[in-house]
């Protein structure tokens, strides 16, 4: 059967196993285990293997993400979220963004396929709660409603694409466009 192992767990004395991946040997002759993960032992052969279990991935309260606005209802953003703290998510998540303030026509401050930086603010009822209050956060990224060529910042949160020249409004983060990309790792 298999055995969870923990770092430096003893697996054997280096008589009874060869320790492979995810084992070392300590100074008193033991196997040990490198990392938390699955022992599995070839009684045959005498081999030994740790194979590791990644933490998952968890998204915590005050975490900083990078996602792509996929829908919007109401004024409530739906964020496929793509970068934790500056790293690649392995595995997607939802979150949902609020605007920042009470707003009449949310396509001034968000729309579909924006790419936003946000803060988690809650984890309440399972969801993940995201803010774009302040200077640091909202959308890193827009798309022109008319041609989909990317918006360039002007000043104010008036962004203007290049292509068509049609003039749109985002609450824009500093970072908009901003080498956004080489900082989030896209
Ligand atoms: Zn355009």
């Amino acid at each position: 059967m298999d055995k969870i192992v923990v770092p430096g767990e003893k697996i054997g004395a280096i008589e009874e196993y060869i320790g492979l991946n995810g084992t070392y040997e300590d100074s008193d002759g033991n196997v040990r285990s490198k990392y938390f993960g699955i022992l599995s032992l070839n009684r045959e052969k005498h081999e030994a293997l740790v194979i590791r279990i990644r933490k998952p991935v968890l998204i915590e309260v005050g975490d900083e993400v990078v996602g792509r606005i996929f829908n919007i209802s109401g004024v409530f953003g739906y964020v496929r979220l793509e970068v934790k703290n500056g790293k690649p998510l392995d595995r997607s998540f939802i979150g949902i963004l609020y605007p920042p303030r009470a707003v009449r026509e949310i396509k001034n401050v968000y729309n579909v396929g924006d790419y936003i930086l946000a803060k988690v603010v809650s984890l309440k009822n399972r969801a993940i709660h995201l803010s774009i209050a302040g200077k640091k956060y909202g959308v890193i990224r827009a798309f022109c409603r008319v041609c989909g060529s990317i918006l360039i910042k002007k000043i104010n949160g008036i962004l203007k694409c290049h292509k068509c020249g049609n003039i749109e409004r985002r609450k824009i983060s500093i970072h908009y466009d901003k080498e956004w990309g080489k900082i989030y790792g896209y």
